[in-house]
């Protein structure tokens, strides 16, 4: 850990999202200084889930105002900084125009936010939250690989604007930060490839895509079923702690696939029948290929034909074993993280119940 200095302020961008809020909340636990440059630092309703835990822990927090595609704005709150987590990007899949809403902000931001590495001397490491929607882009892409499982070696080269633009946006980030970071040497560059983030936020409120997929299981949406979609899952208070040592561990390198569980919709929406089943319409088991592809698009935004064709009924396999023997994770049980997410949406208001 002695690498990076802990009198030195911690820059962390997104730190308004779901992603970032447990990684704040472990480096205020620390006593970190934590620089956190957000869009709107005048918002006291979006900042007050951070502002209470800086309340409550013994480091703080400074607030910046940037924006990705803003050039140079990141300049100020990355003054001092020796540990740079850059998580900003946008995570959802109803967008107009993908180019604007998703792959620039993506790839230029990450591109400003890396400059601005480069310019400030202090800077010994960037720990980038990418994803495993980097290194794969549909489910049937699984069988181009030689072992019938995801790997940190594998790239998603099958998505692009038109096709599943969000996964399109987070490989051209990640590409784009890898090819600033291979031009110098003053700083390492991690990368964090989390798969599908599930569990309670710290802002119960977060604009994250997650919060939309886990509420249709509740909503009566899907009370029919869901499509037999296979995926991976991490809790979110895992995946910070997968952040912190991917900061702090000296010997972190290279990109690290930080997953849980290789499950699918039907595994994930079984989590919530013992103790929801009864106040909520939790999808019972899974619809067949035909209809999902009928009619999911009709109902679910973002969603096209050629999606479901290419990863329902396809199972997804990763390998998390370097998270686990290089970063030392332990991955908490499926049933909690979906349980207490599911309660948290509850509790926020954002379900009603049967009655
Ligand atoms: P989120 O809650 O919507 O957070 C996104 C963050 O990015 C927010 O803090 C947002 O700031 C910031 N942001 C978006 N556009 C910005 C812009 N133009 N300028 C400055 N900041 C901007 O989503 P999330 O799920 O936490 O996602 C965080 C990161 O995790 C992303 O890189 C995402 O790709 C990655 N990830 C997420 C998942 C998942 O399942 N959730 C899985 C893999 C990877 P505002 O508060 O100002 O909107």
């Amino acid at each position: 850990m002695a690498f990076i200095n802990k009198e030195a302020p911690v820059m962390v961008t997104g730190a308004t999202g779901y992603v970032a809020g447990w990684l704040v909340k472990k480096l205020l636990d620390e006593g970190y200084t934590v620089h956190a440059p957000v869009r709107d630092p005048n918002n006291p309703e979006k900042l007050k889930y951070l502002n209470q835990l800086a309340d409550n822990a013994p480091g703080s927090i400074k607030y910046f105002k940037a924006d990705l595609l803003d050039q140079g704005s990141y300049a100020e709150a990355i003054q001092g900084c020796e540990l740079v987590f850059h998580t900003a990007s946008p995570f959802t899949v109803d967008v107009k125009d993908p180019v604007k809403e998703l792959i620039d902000p993506a790839k230029l931001g990450t591109r400003n936010v890396l400059e601005e590495a480069n310019k400030t001397e202090s800077v010994k490491r960037v720990v980038l939250t990418s994803s495993c929607a980097a290194i794969y882009g549909d489910n049937k892409d699984l069988e181009h690989t030689e072992n019938g499982v995801f790997t940190e070696k594998h790239w998603n080269s099958s998505s692009s604007a038109d096709h599943q633009p969000y996964s399109y946006s987070k490989t051209v980030a990640e590409k784009e930060a890898w090819d600033i970071a291979g031009k110098q040497s003053r700083w390492d560059l991690v990368v964090i490839n989390p798969s599908l983030v599930i569990g309670p936020g710290i802002n119960p409120y977060a604009t994250s895509e997650s919060f939309n997929l886990i509420k249709q299981f509740g909503d009566g949406s899907m009370r029919t079923g869901v499509p037999n979609w296979g995926m991976g899952a991490v809790d979110v208070r895992d995946l910070a702690d997968a952040h912190f040592k991917a900061g702090t561990l000296e010997e972190a390198t290279g990109r690290h696939i930080i997953s849980a569980h290789n499950t699918d919709f039907p595994s994930l929406a079984k989590t919530l029948l013992p103790k929801f089943g009864k106040q909520f319409p939790i999808p019972k088991g899974a619809v067949p290929k035909f209809m999902a592809w009928l009619v999911g698009p009709m109902l679910t935004k973002g969603l096209t034909r050629k999606m479901v064709s290419l990863n329902v009924n396809y199972p997804w396999r990763a390998d998390n074993s370097k998270s686990i023997k290089e970063l030392g994770i332990n991955y908490r049980p499926l049933e909690e993280s979906m349980v207490d997410f599911f309660q948290q949406i509850i509790d926020a208001g954002l379900l009603q119940s049967k009655g």
